[in-house]
Parts: C-alpha cells; structure tokens; sequence
C-alpha cells in the first residue's frame, strides 16, 4: 500500500517549511500498519499560523471587511474542492479512525461542503446591520462584527464533520481560523488543506497546525487568539476551560456524554432497530451523543435485552473500509484498553449478554458488547466509555425513565422510542439534555448542537452555531439622525 507522507504545513495560504523537527506518524487502527505522516507542527508553526490569521481578520481589506457575498463566492470555491476530494477524505478517515466507510461517506464526505453552503446562505441571507429607532432620542446601529482569530481544536472521532462545525461558521461570519486537528487524523486535515490551496483561500483565512495535547493548550493560551472552539473530552474541556477563564477568551466547549435511549413500552421494536443501532452503536461507539444507557421497560424486558443482544451480536465486526462492516476497529491500542477496561468492571456491574472479546489478533477491535441488568449508578452506567459497549438500564413507568436519564452527570444527547410520538415527545420535553431524538437521531444543520452539564457549553449548528463566533456592536446616532 502506498503511504500518505506530506512534509510541509499549510499556513498563512501556502505550504511552508515548519519550523518544528517532528513527525507524526499515523497507523491504521485496523492492521496496525503505517499509512503516512506529517510533520509535528512546533510553537513556532502556532505562532506563524496565528500572526497569519490574525494579518488576514486585521487588514483593512482583510477578510473581516469583506461583504459576506464575497466570502460566500470563495466558500463555495471550497466546498466544490471538498467535493472532488469528497470519496479519498472518507477513505483516510476511516483508515486511521477506523470509521465503518458506509458512514464516512455519508457523513465525513458531505458534510463540510453543506455547512459551508449553510452557514454562506445564513449569512448572505441577513442583513448585516440594522437601525433601531430608539427610546431616548436617537437611533442606534446595531451589527454583528466577526469575533476575530479563531483557535479550533477537534477531535479524531468524526474529524471532518466537527471541524466544519467550527470552520464552516467561523469563515461565514469573517473570522479566520488556526485549526489544530488531533494527531490520530491529520491526513484528512491535510487533504482539506489542499481543498483550500485549491480553492484559493486568501492567505491566513485558514492555517492548520498539527500536534497533541501540549500544542493544543499553547493555541489557547496563545495572545493572538480572540476566541476557543472545542471539542473533545471533558477533562480537556476543564482544562481549556481554566485557561479561558483566566484571560477572559469566549469559549465553546463540546464535550462528553452519556445518553439515556428512553425505550417506552410501546415501542415498535422491529421498526426500530435499524434506527436504535444508529443512535446507540454507530462509529464503533465513538460518538460523545450516543445513547448508551438503554433504558428498558420492566414489562418488555427480556423481550428487548434479547432483541437488543440478537442486533449486536448480527453486526459485521471488520475492516473498516469493507461496505459491508457495522463495527470497525477503535481509534487506538488506548482506546482499546481502556474499553476492556470497563467491560471488566461491567462484568461485575451486570450481566454481559454479548460481546467484552477482542475478534482478531490484529488491529484494536472490540466486540460489540452489552450488558443488562446495570444500575444506573453503576461506573459503566455513570463514565463515558467510548466504545462499543450499552448498559441496558430497567425501569417501571415512564416517571422513573425520566429520572433515571436525567440522573447524570452529563446532558448532550438522548432518545425516546414509541408508537405514540406525542407520548415520546411529551417525554422528550423533560430530558435534561441539550438535544434528544424521538425514534431516531440526526443532527440537523438547523437545529442548534450541544450540551449541559459536564457535556459543555454553548451551541453548534443552527444560527446559534454562527452566533458564536459573532459579537454585537452599537453604534449610537446621533440625536434626530434617521437613517
Ligand atoms: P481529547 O480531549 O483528548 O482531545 C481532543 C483534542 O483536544 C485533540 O486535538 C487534543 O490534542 C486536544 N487537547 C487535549 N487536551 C488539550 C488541552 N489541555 N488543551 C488544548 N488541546 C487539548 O479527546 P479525544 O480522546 O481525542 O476525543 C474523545 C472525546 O471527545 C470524548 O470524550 C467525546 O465525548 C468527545 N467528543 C465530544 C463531541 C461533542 O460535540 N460534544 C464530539 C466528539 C467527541
């Protein structure tokens, strides 16, 4: 197999040398092999990206001051380069991440270029400022000003999709951007790069700098940054959290979860099991929304921890890049232990019906496994696992479903299963989550993403998702001035 090595970075619009002496080196989940590298982008790579973005938002005929219907036209420009790379992006998310490739084409894909298009027709499609006859004898101009140099920092899980919420957005409303992807999917980033030479992104509008933890804290602490965007773990989230506090930066933080799937006892099982696949098992159990506490009905019980079992044990386990797979590897030898790990505590903690084995001798697979009979105050029913591993939950009515979803210390998905939707929406309505799903779960462009609790702060997608990376501004005419 050929390797993918790149050994510039993308920053200030062209390839430079870096000034750092690293290499990152990626491997394939899947067969541990070696399938290409970047270069380790050092401080002083940050440094040059972010005076590159911060030249490109400062310039009197910078991106900031560019009408948004010019910055649509070189959005568009980009989202069409997306698109002729749209199959090979989905490839090399799916081999270094292990994303099943059915999924990565229809997500990792697509995505991008939609939210580009999304977010250019919000923009173009508002005015930009308006006059507000006031209350005290004159008007005032209100508009909504780009919130400057943007640091966005993603995670491997769904790398392209999470970095257009930020990127998408942020170039929509006149920032620029220094994205820092995580180091286990740089070959994605840097076929995205090659989508902006492509295009011809003004210099600096967007600089990519690749490196891990250390690096990542270095942008968000760095002076030139007027605002953080992650996504990632909690415990991140924390730390970044302090660092913004500390200087005042706006910040947005996408985070963990734990999600309740409320099934209610009139659920159609059959019809909805493709869909309760998707909103519980999908990207090998890699996704923070994921409803991995399953709530079942004490008076349907068996029948569903059976059918539940039946469903994981009938999904394809394999190469990720085969059609035909449900469950491809985890992200990392890491991952991998660290999944074994609570399935050894589940063990304790329930009884596995399914799975808790590694299939093959290679790669950092892990059966799809299930446990019934878990509290919900049970260590796999309280930490985020990561991986694809259900605690299926009992319950008697709907009331003690209700409690027992809001009893976490995380708020970011959910999901209610019934025949009766205003019965599964009225239900809905009282999970204490930032989004939750009647009968499926998509995140919808339109509809604002996020969480509560230790799942985050602030929103993404929707007008809320641009909101963001905006700031108001008033200016306040003079007496008897109509404009
Ligand atoms: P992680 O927090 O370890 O890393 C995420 C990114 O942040 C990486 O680029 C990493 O290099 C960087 N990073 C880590 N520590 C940092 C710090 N102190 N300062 C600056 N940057 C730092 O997370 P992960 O293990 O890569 O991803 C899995 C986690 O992401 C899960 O907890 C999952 O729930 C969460 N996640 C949340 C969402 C969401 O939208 N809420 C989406 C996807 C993933």
């Amino acid at each position: 197999m050929t390797t993918i090595e790149y050994n510039q970075l993308y920053i200030g619009g062209t390839w430079i040398v870096p000034a750092g002496t690293g290499t990152i080196e990626v491997h394939s989940p899947a067969t541990e092999e070696r399938i290409g590298s970047v270069p380790r982008g050092g401080e002083a790579d940050v440094d040059a990206a972010v005076a590159a973005a911060r030249a490109a938002f400062d310039a009197p005929d910078g991106w900031a001051s560019w009408e948004a219907k010019d910055r649509a036209e070189v959005l568009e420009r980009f989202a069409r380069e997306l698109e002729a790379r749209a199959a090979e992006t989905a490839r090399r998310v799916s081999m270094q991440n292990g994303m099943p490739i059915w999924l990565a084409n229809n997500f990792e894909a697509g995505f991008p270029a939609l939210l580009l298009r999304y977010y250019s027709g919000l923009m173009t499609g508002a005015p930009a400022e308006e006059v507000r006859p006031g209350m005290l004898g004159g008007s005032c101009l209100v508009s909504k000003e780009p919130i400057g140099v943007v640091a966005a920092i993603v995670p491997w899980n769904v790398p392209q999709a999470i970095s257009f919420l930020k990127i998408a957005p942020a170039l929509a409303a006149g920032c620029t951007v220094v994205l820092k992807p995580a180091e286990e999917t740089v070959l994605d980033a840097f076929l995205m790069a090659e989508a902006a030479v492509a295009a011809g992104l003004p210099p600096g509008v967007l600089n990519v700098v690749p490196g891990g933890r250390e690096l990542g804290a270095y942008l968000v602490a760095h002076p030139g940054v007027d605002k953080v965007s992650f996504t990632g773990s909690t415990a991140a989230g924390r730390a970044i959290a302090r660092t913004c506090g500390e200087l005042l930066r706006p910040v947005t933080l996408e985070l963990g979860g734990k999600s309740a799937a409320i099934l209610l006892d009139d659920v159609d099982l059959s019809a909805s099991l493709e869909n309760l696949f998707a909103c519980t098992l999908l990207n090998n159990g890699q996704i923070c929304w994921l409803g991995t506490r399953v709530l079942v009905p004490r008076n349907r019980y068996q029948e569903i921890v059976d059918a539940i079992t039946d469903l994981a044990k009938a999904l394809k386990v394999g190469d990720p890049l085969d059609p035909e797979t449900k469950i491809g590897p985890l992200v990392s030898r890491r991952q991998q232990e660290r999944v074994e790990g609570y399935i050894e505590k589940g063990k304790a903690e329930g009884r596995m019906t399914t799975g808790g084995r590694r299939p093959f001798d290679r790669g950092f697979f892990i059966e799809p496994t299930i446990f019934a009979d878990v509290d919900n105050q049970a260590t796999i029913s309280r930490e985020e696992i990561f991986g694809p591993v259900l605690s299926l939950i009992p319950y008697g009515s709907d009331e003690e479903a209700i409690a027992i979803a809001n009893d976490s210390d995380y708020g970011l998905g959910g999901s209610v299963w019934s025949a009766d939707p205003d019965r599964a929406i009225a239900v809905a309505r009282r999970v204490h989550s930032g989004t939750v799903g009647v009968n499926h779960y998509t995140n919808d462009p339109v509809a604002p993403f996020g969480g509560i609790k230790k799942s985050g702060w602030g929103r993404e997608l929707g007008p809320e998702g641009l909101a963001g990376f905006q700031v108001h501004k008033t200016v306040y005419l003079p007496p008897g001035e109509a404009k």
